[in-house]
């Protein structure tokens, strides 16, 4: 059986594993040396070159899972992030990014490519038509999310890739919420993809990682600058994503199946005025949702009727925990409006159509009854409180 073969959770456990040859040991030992021969090799290895052994076998599994010629590991999503676009991006060009991208990104863009004379802008939406007419003679890179933080919109992979190669435009993808489980996106035809490896592939909130992959041209360029910019991570960390990674598929196919029990239970309740879950018929974009992800992920929003305070229904979970991040094995939610969507004020927020009641459900792999129960204990709780305090 040929690599490019191998099923997806064979890929998890063991593409890119280090053979123990001293002790035939189970799992990759650990190369923690900062300090490599450079005379008769073939290599010279350095960590910050992202060429320890340790981060060369985790790269594969990454180029692996997403079907691309090569992968890259770094100190954290927005070191890949950032790498990425500034490897592609000099002064005089501009880049197209999709209307709702995730905070950190936003604020990499709006608050520093000024200063490297780099100009951008954001779509009007995500249909063909409000990416086409953002496209300058300039434009170098077009960048998507999908699904996007927090209303789950979906962007047309395969559109914004056949619409780039027209222009001779690169473009990228932050495929953190789908994770390499649900979506490949260069199946679509999209040249760089993006991840938060804090996230679906740590996968159990004690890993701060970011990854790449893409073909092995795009990724020399990013190397180029990569080990210039220096976000590289720590081979103990290198070796825990690696870990954590074997058990991706697993986790993510469970959170999926849970999410979209939860998404349609959800919908029928009297208290939740609005459930956005892209694999919900209901969701706008459900079709496309369909067509290029595999799996429709483990995360939502919801809306509470609006008599029903957000913090309140927060405070009275008892199960799962209100918590910033996202994708772990443990459920967590949080109010966009008051964390993640915060800076941009009431007015932009109601624009983008996050509503103060918006919950966004991070959905993990405990049993989705006890899931349920703690939500619907909660609402009981918040809504008692409201009758009291109407009385
Ligand atoms: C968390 C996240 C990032 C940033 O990743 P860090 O590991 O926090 O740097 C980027 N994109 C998305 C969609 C994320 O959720």
């Amino acid at each position: 059986m040929s690599k490019s073969h191998k099923g997806l959770n064979t890929i998890c456990t063991h593409t890119g594993e280090i053979k123990d040859e001293q002790f035939q040991g189970a799992v990759s030992p650990i190369y923690l040396s900062s300090s490599y021969a450079f005379m008769d090799v073939d290599v010279k290895r350095y960590p910050r070159y992202f060429n320890t052994p340790n981060q060369e076998g985790l790269s594969k599994k990454i180029a692996a899972l997403e079907k691309t010629e090569a992968g890259m590991i770094f100190g954290s999503g927005m070191a890949a992030v950032s790498t990425a676009l500034l490897a592609f991006l000099r002064s005089g060009d501009h880049v197209v990014l999709q209307e709702t991208l995730y905070g950190g990104t936003y604020n990499l863009v709006v608050e520093e490519f000024e200063k490297y004379g780099i100009t951008y802008s954001f779509t009007e939406d995500l249909s063909e038509a409000a990416f086409a007419k953002a496209i300058t003679p300039h434009t170098k890179v077009i960048y998507i999310e999908t699904p996007s933080n927090p209303l789950m919109k979906v962007t047309d992979m395969k559109m914004v890739a056949t619409l780039a190669k027209k222009h001779g435009i690169v473009t990228m993808i932050d495929n953190t919420f789908a994770s390499p489980v649900n979506q490949n996106p260069a199946d679509f035809g999209i040249d760089i993809i993006l991840h938060s490896a804090t996230k679906y592939m740590g996968g159990h909130s004690d890993i701060c990682a970011g990854a790449i992959a893409a073909s092995q041209e795009h990724m020399d360029r990013i190397w180029n600058l990569a080990k210039n910019l220096g976000g590289s991570l720590s081979d103990l960390t290198v070796w825990m994503l690696e870990r954590s990674m074997k058990t991706m598929a697993l986790r993510v196919k469970a959170q999926n199946r849970n999410a979209k029990k939860i998404a349609k239970w959800l919908d029928k309740k009297d208290e939740i005025s609005r459930v956005y879950y892209p694999g919900l018929k209901s969701h706008p974009d459900y079709k496309l949702a369909k067509e290029q992800m595999s799996g429709f992920g483990g995360m939502m929003s919801f809306e509470l009727v609006s008599h029903i305070d957000a913090e309140d229904f927060q405070k009275a979970l008892q199960l799962i925990k209100p918590s910033m991040s996202l994708a772990g094995v443990e459920s967590t939610m949080l109010c966009p409006a008051q964390t993640s969507h915060s800076l941009l004020g009431e007015e932009e927020r109601a624009k983008q159509g996050i509503a103060d009641g918006l919950i966004r459900f991070s959905v993990g792999i405990e049993e989705k009854a006890d899931l349920m129960e703690d939500i619907d204990q909660a609402l009981k709780a918040v809504l008692k409180k409201t009758v009291l305090v109407a009385d």
